[in-house]
C-alpha cells in the first residue's frame, strides 16, 4: 500500500482569471476579433507603462524581432551579434532576414551580453547587436550601445522576457530604439500568443505597423472604422507580413497589464523566500545585478561541481514530484547553428549544461515551495 503521492509542482502557471475570461468575451460578443480597436488600446496602455512614444502589438515576440530586424536596416550580408544562450528565436529573426548570426557568451552570474563579450566579435559587417534580458534579469544596455553605436550599429533588446523588470528604474525595453515583448503563458504577462515591438521613432512606428499588416498604407481597422469606409483606397508599398494580434488577445493583455506589478511583485518575494531557504544552494541562483531588478520570469540556479549530472538531478526532483526545467538553451548546439560559434562560449556552455529553472508562479504556495527546497537538497546530494 503505497500513500497517494503529492500533486506535481509545475515548473509554470499563468496566472489568469474571471476577469480575462470576461474581456476576451466582450470581444467576441462585440463582433469584432481580429485586430482592432482593443489592439490600439492595449498598445497605448503598454507604451504607457514603459514611458515610450510607440508600440506596436504584433503575433508573437518571434515576429517582433523579426520586424526589429527589417526596421534596424538588417539584411543579406549583415551580421548581428546575439547570445547563443537564448531561446532560439532570437538567432532565427536575425537568419528570416538573411543576415547571419555571430555568437557571443554570456556574463555567467546574469546569463547576459556584456560590452567585453560583444566587443570580441564585432566585425565590419556588424550591423546590430540583439541584447537579451534573459530569464527577465536586465541588460546593462547603456554599456553595448556606447560600444557599437559609434560604430554605425543599432541594438535591439530582445525584453520577451522582461515586462516588469527595471533597468536603471526604468522599465526594461524603455531605454532601447526598438524592444522586442512577448506574450507568450511561459512569459509573465500572458496573451496565450502574442508580442509587442515599442519604439522612440514616428517614422519608424508606422513602418512597423505597415510590416505587420502587408505592407498596406490604410490598416483594415481604420478602413472599416472611417465613415464611407469603402472609399479609403489602400495601396500595399513593399512586401510586408500577416503579424497581427487579435482584439481578443488585446482584450486580455489589458487586464493581465493591471495585473503586472502584482505578479512581479510575488514572484520577486517567492524568489526571495527560495534564497533564504536554499543554505549553501542560495550563491548559486540569479540574482538583481547592480544595475536593475528581475522579474524572476525564469528562476534558475547554477548546480554546484559536486552535485551529479543535470538530467539525474531533474530525474530525482520529478520522482519527488516537482517539475523543474533544464536552463536556458544554447543555439550555437543544435542543429541549424551547429558549428558556427567563433569564439568559445564558456559561460553559455556552463549555464545551458547545468542550470535548472525552478518552479516559480503566482500561485505557488510556501508549503509547495518547501518541498521544491527539499526535493532539490535531496537530488544535488
Ligand atoms: C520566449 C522568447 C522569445 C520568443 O517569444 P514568442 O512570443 O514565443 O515568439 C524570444 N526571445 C526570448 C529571449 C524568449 O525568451
Amino acid at each position: 500500500m503505497s500513500s497517494t503521492p503529492a500533486a506535481v509542482i509545475p515548473v509554470m502557471v499563468p496566472w489568469l482569471g474571471e476577469e480575462e475570461a470576461q474581456a476576451a468575451a466582450e470581444a467576441v460578443r462585440s463582433g469584432w476579433v481580429a485586430q482592432g480597436p482593443r489592439v490600439a488600446a492595449f498598445e497605448r496602455a503598454f507604451a504607457e507603462h514603459l514611458g515610450v512614444p510607440h508600440a506596436v502589438a504584433v503575433s508573437s515576440c518571434t515576429t517582433a524581432l523579426h520586424l526589429a530586424m527589417i526596421g534596424a536596416g538588417v539584411g543579406p550580408g549583415d551580421e548581428v551579434v546575439v547570445p547563443s544562450l537564448s531561446f532560439v528565436a532570437t538567432a532565427n529573426a536575425v537568419t528570416y532576414v538573411g543576415a547571419v548570426p555571430v555568437f557571443a557568451d554570456v556574463d555567467p552570474a546574469t546569463g547576459n551580453l556584456t560590452a567585453d563579450t560583444v566587443a570580441a566579435v564585432l566585425t565590419d559587417r556588424t550591423r546590430a547587436v540583439i541584447a537579451v534580458d534573459q530569464g527577465g534579469v536586465p541588460v546593462d544596455l547603456d554599456a553595448i550601445r556606447a560600444l557599437v553605436e559609434p560604430r554605425g550599429a543599432t541594438v535591439v533588446e530582445d525584453a520577451a522576457c522582461g515586462a516588469g523588470s527595471l533597468y536603471r528604474r526604468r522599465p526594461v525595453g524603455a531605454a532601447a530604439e526598438i524592444a522586442a515583448y512577448s506574450f507568450h503563458p511561459r512569459k509573465l504577462l500572458t496573451t496565450g500568443e502574442g508580442g509587442m515591438v515599442t519604439c522612440q521613432d514616428a517614422d519608424l512606428a508606422a513602418r512597423l505597423r505597415r510590416l505587420r499588416e502587408h505592407g498596406m498604407s490604410v490598416s483594415a481597422a481604420d478602413r472599416h472604422s472611417a465613415s464611407g469606409g469603402a472609399a479609403v483606397v489602400e495601396t500595399y508599398d513593399e512586401i510586408g507580413f500577416n503579424h497581427r494580434m487579435t482584439d481578443i488577445q488585446a482584450a486580455v493583455g489589458l487586464v493581465q497589464l493591471g495585473k503586472l506589478p502584482a505578479m512581479v511583485a510575488r514572484r520577486r518575494e517567492l524568489a526571495e523566500r527560495y534564497r533564504s531557504l536554499l543554505g549553501p544552494l542560495a550563491a548559486r541562483l540569479v540574482a538583481d545585478p547592480a544595475h536593475g531588478t528581475g522579474n524572476y520570469q525564469a528562476c534558475w540556479l547554477l548546480l554546484p561541481d559536486t552535485a551529479p549530472d543535470r538530467t539525474e538531478v531533474l530525474a530525482r526532483l520529478a520522482a519527488a514530484g516537482v517539475s523543474a526545467r533544464r536552463g536556458i538553451m544554447a543555439a550555437h548546439l543544435e542543429a541549424p547553428y551547429k558549428g558556427t560559434a567563433r569564439v568559445p562560449l564558456p559561460a553559455t556552455e556552463l549555464i545551458t549544461h547545468r542550470s535548472l529553472i525552478l518552479p516559480l508562479f503566482h500561485t505557488l504556495t510556501e508549503e509547495q515551495q518547501d518541498r521544491v527546497v527539499a526535493a532539490l537538497r535531496e537530488a544535488v546530494g
